[in-house]
């Protein structure tokens, strides 16, 4: 049975014997082959890493486990992290495992629906700030000392061990290192840390080579392409809607020593990868998930996609944010309970395909 990241890879990860493991069993989620979604990429042969079935539906787990291990190895009193959503839900279901109260301060109105259902859920303390993310981190930051919390944002180094552990998975599932990983970009802690993943493993000599690392940031939120902090960050991709990214150096690290690339891809583009994923494939994602697929699809339109095994890390689940979706679909009409009813929508439907 799966014991979760820490027990798994426990050789890799700051813990020792006195850590109290709080865990719900995070990691090893699916490593899926995507072949009709290859389709529409040449000579790609395409994989999906499932991270919305972690405990919380979002790779953020990965980390939580460790920072909120360490937090109560080290007699944290709380709690805190600023959020876009997924990281609150994560905080906010493993403080309660530990029994550490929490605080989560959030962007009012930036938060998609079942994110912060979720941290209300498990009792978290939210705050909704007068801002953007980034002024949530910012004062977070600012506050930590004297409020004498711990902090589980990933400018915490425990986060990014923990979550280094997804690449670890890659390569144990694949035997190997893939030629790319594709992967969302937000406030930039997850290519940083599967990069470290990737470089640990290529250390220990468990892969030969390191995979190239593809980073796409939604357009109206992309400092690292621009080269510079974004003001206004503005995107449906909540989860990736951040200006100032905390990990900047570590993801031109990625990318400088991958060979990699950081890129932007439009709302219209995010959208439409959702939907590919969610009728191609059955793998429901939320709009931030669907950007490494969006990020590859442009590049074989443009005649820029090298032939090879392609990963994308699909970062949380499609239910977090239903209204991403209800803007695209519409709900049904109610129609009588007869059986003609129902036949007439069927014939239609499929004289329509
Ligand atoms: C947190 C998050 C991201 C962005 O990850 P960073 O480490 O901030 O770059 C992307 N997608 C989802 C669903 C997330 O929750």
């Amino acid at each position: 049975m799966w014991r979760g990241v820490i027990e798994e890879y426990r050789a890799h990860l700051p813990v020792t014997a006195r850590t109290p493991v709080v865990t719900l069993l995070e990691g090893g989620t699916p490593l899926v082959r995507a072949d009709r979604l290859a389709r529409h990429l040449p000579d790609v042969a395409l994989w999906l890493k499932y991270e919305g079935v972690n405990p919380t539906g979002s790779f953020k787990d990965r980390g939580m486990t460790v920072a909120i291990s360490k937090a109560l190895e080290d007699r944290s009193r709380a709690v805190v992290c600023a959020s876009t959503g997924n990281t609150a839900a994560s905080a906010a279901a493993y403080a309660a495992r530990a029994g550490l109260p929490c605080f989560v301060v959030v962007p009012a109105g930036g938060v998609a629906l079942g994110k912060m259902v979720q941290a209300l859920a498990h009792g978290a303390r939210v705050v909704a700030v007068r801002g953007s993310f980034d002024d949530a981190l910012r004062i977070v930051r600012e506050g930590v000392p004297r409020l004498q919390l711990t902090l589980v944002n990933s400018i915490n180094p425990y986060r990014l061990e923990g979550q280094k552990t997804g690449a670890f998975e890659i390569c144990d599932a694949l035997g190997g290192a893939p030629d790319a990983v594709a992967i969302p970009v937000g406030n930039a802690g997850n290519i940083t840390a599967y990069w470290r993943g990737f470089t640990e493993y290529h250390c220990a000599g468990v892969i030969d080579e390191r995979p190239r690392m593809w980073g796409f940031q939604a357009a109206g939120a992309a400092p690292l392409v621009l080269g510079h902090p974004v003001a206004h960050p503005d995107t449906i991709a909540s989860a990736i809607r951040i200006g100032r990214p905390a990990s900047w150096e570590g993801a031109e690290t990625a990318v400088r020593e991958s060979g990699g690339a950081i890129e932007a891809v439009s709302d219209a583009e995010l959208l439409a990868a959702q939907a590919l994923l969610a009728r191609e494939e059955g793998v429901f994602v939320e709009p931030s998930s669907a950007a490494p697929v969006a990020g590859l699809l442009k590049r074989a339109r443009e005649g820029r996609l090298a032939p090879g095994l392609v990963v994308c890390v699909l970062t949380g689940q499609g239910l977090k944010d239903p209204d991403a979706v209800l803007r695209t679909e519409r709900q049904p009409e109610p129609v009588p309970a007869t059986m003609e009813a129902l036949a007439h929508l069927v014939d239609a439907a499929l004289v329509a395909r």
